[in-house]
């Protein structure tokens, strides 16, 4: 049987649940209860296990894992994100009258 470690929101252990719970979070101790969804090809996401701590939630239901995170960041300051809104643009244009 699985023993997890329960962490109060200042990240201190306030204790232990142990049972059938599924996968420890890949950063902690803690329950696993997020996937990250970051796409790694081939239609597959990272699915690393994580507490609700270490996932970061970048959109509803979207999570992804520290490492993943950092990148999707640097992405994003890098102006990854405005490219694409840019090239999204056009699709999104009324047809003038
Ligand atoms: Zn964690
Ligand atoms: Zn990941």
């Amino acid at each position: 049987m699985a023993c997890y470690t329960i962490y109060d929101k200042d990240r201190n252990p306030v204790g232990h649940l142990c049972g059938q719970l599924g996968d420890h979070c890949a950063e902690c101790n803690d329950l696993g209860v997020n996937l990250c969804d970051y796409p790694v090809g081939d239609g597959k996401t990272c699915d690393r296990p994580l507490c609700n701590h270490h996932a970061l939630l970048v959109a509803p239901e979207l999570h992804y894992c520290t490492a993943h995170a950092a990148q999707w960041q640097a992405f994003r300051d890098a102006g990854g994100v405005k490219q694409v809104l840019e090239n999204v643009i056009p699709f999104k244009e009324k047809p003038k009258r």
